[in-house]
Order: structure tokens, then sequence, then C-alpha cells
């Protein structure tokens, strides 16, 4: 079942109201190191703002267990690092450990415990049929049984808080009617116990797209394509500089249509709309060139990034308050957790429970 995020509505400047029907959300964020500013619009704004909505009812989760299930990405010797680093640039853009349950994975135990429960009754089969399962296990020479797992952790991860409502990507979905299955079928062998979490997608889902011309930003296609929420401006010019705009624009006198250009994309992101409607206005009649649309866009850039950055160099000078601010959100998800997890052990029998 998946349903749209409607954008959000406040009753005060303080109190943004909560949606209909959405109780608890959950997310879990991959450990992938710094992110970029696709990662930015697309998903960690709107953690922030789902936790002014919902506090406490906002569970976020770094899924640092999932991580080492692609053998292909994994590596022991940076996996803190990059857990570390993800939590760093998600508080500096505003998410609060001490209003919202932010932590990580691998230090709430509950969270492989009822991932196994579920393993006992999910049969093999619907796993083999996930589209994600079949296209990393199709780079494998060696398949890990984690990996094959995967979904059942991510079923685990969401329902050890009875959260009902799961921000993911149009890619997800699967996954979340797999849980929703996960939960029904704990339901009817041991009484009711776990909510059917939704997935819900943002209404216009947005798609940055990456600095090389690729039609999305993605890490994986490297840091040509990525423009780093953490990256020095200087770093950024360098590669809004020489990036693709309309083709057709080959001299300085050549009317351009910025519905073709991705640096009018970005406009859209990080511009004011008088500054929109100037560099659309001018690119149509070739009244300003590509390297003045791209000085401009660097405007509306330094302004969105160079406060986050100013608060990821004070986290990072302060590290403590990263990892003080993790402790005290795996101490509030462990305070859900565990009598989550003596329910569920009681229901299936386990002697003493
Ligand atoms: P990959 O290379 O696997 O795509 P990534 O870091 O670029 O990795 P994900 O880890 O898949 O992206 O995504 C993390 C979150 O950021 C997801 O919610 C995803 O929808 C969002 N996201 C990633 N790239 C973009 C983008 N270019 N535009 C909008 N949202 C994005």
């Amino acid at each position: 079942m998946t349903t749209m995020l409607p954008p959000s509505e406040s009753t005060s400047a303080h109190t943004p109201a909560r949606i209909p029907g959405m109780t608890r959300v959950f997310s879990g964020i991959q450990p992938t190191g710094e992110p970029h500013i696709g990662n930015y619009f697309g998903a960690m704004r709107n953690y922030v703002r789902l936790g002014e909505q919902y506090g406490q009812d906002a569970i976020y989760c770094i899924v640092d267990l999932h991580a080492p299930t692609n053998p292909l990405a994994y590596d022991k010797a940076t996996l803190a690092r990059l857990t570390f680093e993800m939590a760093l640039a998600n508080m500096a853009v505003g998410l609060d450990p001490q209003k919202v349950v932010f932590f990580v994975q691998s230090q709430v135990r509950e969270h492989a415990e009822l991932g196994w429960m579920f393993t006992l009754s999910t049969p093999v089969g619907e796993l083999e049929r996930m589209t994600q399962y079949k296209d990393k296990a199709g780079k494998l020479e060696s398949i890990p049984a984690g990996l094959l797992m995967y979904p059942v952790l991510q079923a685990a991860d969401i329902l050890l808080y009875k959260a009902d409502t799961v921000p993911v990507g149009e890619d997800q979905v699967q996954h979340i009617e797999l849980a929703r299955e996960i939960a029904r079928r704990f339901n009817h062998h041991y009484g009711d116990t776990f909510p059917e979490p939704k997935a819900v997608l943002e209404k216009a889902a947005l798609r940055v797209p990456g600095v090389d011309g690729n039609a999305k930003m993605s890490k994986s296609k490297g840091e040509s394509s990525t423009i780093g929420l953490l990256e020095p401006v200087e770093s950024i010019w360098a590669k809004i500089r020489p990036a693709p705009t309309d083709p057709a624009r080959v001299r300085r006198t050549d009317p351009g249509n910025p519905d073709i250009c991705l640096i009018f994309d970005y406009h859209k992101l990080f511009s004011d709309d008088a500054t929109i409607l100037e560099v659309n206005e001018g690119c149509r009649t070739a009244g300003i060139g590509c390297i003045d649309c791209k000085k401009r866009l660097m405007v509306g850039i330094e302004r969105e990034l160079t406060p986050i950055q100013a608060r990821a160099a004070d986290l990072r000078a302060h590290p403590d308050t990263v990892l003080g601010g993790l402790e005290h959100g795996a101490e509030r998800a462990r305070a859900i957790a565990a009598p989550v997890m003596d329910e569920v052990r009681s229901k299936m029998g386990f002697l003493g429970a």
C-alpha cells in the first residue's frame, strides 16, 4: 500500500500539523558517507520537516547492519567513519537528536533479534522475487544469505517501533509491501501485534540531475556526477562551470531553452523566485550567457549550503556532540524496542519470556 505525502501544513509557525493516518514514521538511512545535494533535496530535508511534525514519533536509523550485505560496497575500514559522516551531515541540516529519535542500527540489538524472528516465517521464494535482490545478486559470484534477508531486516527495523509510515523512494515500495506481509503473517500466527506499515512517496518525486548531465545525481556514478552537501564552494564552482547546458546554445548570442538545462533545474532548487524568472527570460532571449547564469546559481548555492557547512564544521570540531546525540537516540530507541521484543518473545513462546 502506497500513499503520497501531502505538502506539510502548519497550524502555527512552531507546531506543524501531523498528517492524518500517520502516527509514527520510520526511515532507514544508508551509511554511504557524505551525502550529495540530491540526497539533501530528495530525502534529508524531508526528514527534518517530518521530524518537526512528529518529534519522538519520527524515528531515523542509520542502517549500518544493512551495509555489509553488499560485499562490493562494504569496507570494514570505513564503515564507522561513513556512519559518523552520515550522522553529522543529517545533524548539520537540522535533524535534532534531542527532538526526534536518531540512532545507529547496530547499537540497538533488538533489530537483529526481530529480524531473525521474521526469517522464521518468511518464505525464501518471496525474498528471491525482490527486484533489488535480483539486481544486486546478479553482480555477485557468491551471494551472502544476508543479501537475501535484507528486506526481512528492513521489516524488523520498521515493525520494532510499530511504525505505520515509511517515507521511501519508488525503489523501496516492494520491500514495504513485504514488511506488510510479514506483519500480517505474524499477527495471524501470534495475535494482533504489528501495524501494517505503508510507504509514502513525496508528492512530486524530486529527481536532482547529475552535474555531469546524467538524469539522476548518484554516488555510484562517482564524484563527477555529484555536488557534495559539504563540498567547498570553489570545488562546486569547478564542477558547475564546465557543466553541460542546452547544446543548442553554441554561441553567447544563441537563445537557449532552460527547460532542458540542468543549471535551470538547479536554479529551481537554490535560487529565489526573482532570479529564476530573470535567468529563464535571459536564457530564452540570449540576454545572459551560460557563465553568468551559473554565477547567479552559485549565489543561491552559497546561501543554502554555507550555514549547513558551518554547522558541519562545528560538529566535526566536537565529535562528542554527534556521538552523544546518537547514544541518546539509541537509548530512546531501546526504550521503545525492548518491550516490543518482550511481547514478541512471549507470544512466540520462548522460555522465560
Ligand atoms: P546510489 O548511487 O545508490 O543512487 P545515492 O546516495 O546517490 O546512492 P541513495 O542512497 O539511493 O542515493 O538515496 C538516499 C536517499 O536520497 C533516497 O531517499 C533517495 O530517494 C534520495 N536521492 C538520491 N539521489 C537523489 C537524486 N538525485 N534526487 C533526489 N533524491 C535523491
